[in-house]
């Protein structure tokens, strides 16, 4: 009885251990990325900082988003640009924000912020109860339905996107751009896209895009850097920008070209494994502490056949407390 129970807890832990790989099976193929993706190239050799997209955000999601008049925050209307000021943070008020860098020689520069909807997205992987996930068409969605409110996700992200409502204490949700995957769907181009009137933003198949990027850098090389931001960075992003300037000076960190949920996956895998093996041995030793304690139960009724005087009601508690002594040993 006691080798079935242990044989039945050890199979429980490496049954436990096997899901965790499976687990992991599952969050890799979430990463593999999608070739046909859509996306978004943001050009801020073009972009003039006139916050339309910012205003165009709020209009497509303001079933989500508050007016800025509704702001919890002071904030000011779209067509004021002395926000530009100081460099802001997309929040649970906003999905994307436009920051000025005054860069050294040249006129401002402008940069539209908001999640790069990554091919590999480090938030996805990291999000145990995929509430974050990546669609076939390029957008990483969340389902606040599933989130369970860990915040995983903005530690995950190597752009430090997700935005949460620590405000509000009885539903707090996890903020970030959905790529407008309800108007993409519709066949329409993104809210920010739409009413963008530089043209400083373009919508398109990811491949595509990165054409059209790497013909502008090399029919103007005197206009841009030499690097499309988001080809390779982080396993590759669906928003990719161009620069006059090193992107790292726009605040784009260097994040490498390794997606974050591969360097990670090994030490996901690994705690996986250690909760399976540590399962295993707490049913072990669980297993052979009741065998003990059979043993001491087994031993109190020889004892107490062999000597009926010790069987009587009035010395129940001391037998039992040197039969506890015993099965301690
Ligand atoms: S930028 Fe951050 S939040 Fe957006 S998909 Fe990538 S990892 Fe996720
Ligand atoms: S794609 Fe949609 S949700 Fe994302 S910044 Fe543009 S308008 Fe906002
Ligand atoms: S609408 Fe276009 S030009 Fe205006 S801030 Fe946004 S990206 Fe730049």
């Amino acid at each position: 009885m006691n080798r079935r129970k242990f044989l039945s807890l050890a199979s429980a832990g490496i049954a436990a251990a096997a899901s965790s790989v499976n687990v992991r099976a599952a969050s890799a193929d979430v990463a593999e990325g999608r070739p046909e993706a859509v996306g978004v190239l943001h050009d801020s050799t073009l972009c003039i900082g006139c916050r339309s997209c910012e205003a165009a955000c709020q209009s497509v999601n303001s079933s989500i988003l508050p007016r800025p008049e509704n702001y919890r925050t002071p904030e000011k209307p779209f067509y004021d640009r002395s926000v530009l000021a100081v460099k802001r943070q997309t929040d649970f008020q906003r999905f994307t924000v436009v920051n000025r860098y005054a860069v050294e020689g040249r006129y401002p520069v402008h940069r539209k912020f908001q999640c790069n909807h990554c091919m590999e997205p480090a938030c996805a992987s990291a999000c145990f109860v995929k509430a974050l996930y990546k669609t076939p068409e390029g957008p990483v969605l969340y389902r606040s339905e599933l989130c369970v409110g860990c915040r995983y996700c903005m530690v995950a992200c190597p752009f430090f996107v997700p935005a949460y409502d620590y405000d509000n204490a009885w539903n707090p949700l996890v903020y970030k751009c959905t790529m407008c995957a309800p108007r993409i769907a519709s066949g329409q181009v993104p809210g920010c896209v739409s009413r963008c009137p530089e043209k400083a933003l373009i919508f398109g198949k990811r491949s595509e895009l990165i054409k059209i990027a790497q013909a502008r850098i090399m029919e103007s090389p005197e206009k841009y850097v030499k690097h499309v931001y988001g080809e390779h960075e982080a396993g590759g992003t669906c928003w990719l920008y161009l620069s006059p300037v090193p992107h790292k000076l726009l605040d784009q960190p260097e994040v490498g070209d390794v997606p974050p949920s591969r360097l990670t996956s090994g030490v996901l895998e690994a705690a996986g494994v250690a909760a399976g093996i540590l399962s295993v041995l707490l049913g072990a030793a669980c297993a052979v502490s009741r065998r003990r304690v059979n043993n001491a139960d087994d031993s109190r009724a020889e004892g107490a056949e062999s000597d009926p005087a010790r069987g009587s009601g009035g010395d129940t508690h001391n037998e039992a407390s040197e039969g506890n002594k015993e099965g301690g040993q």
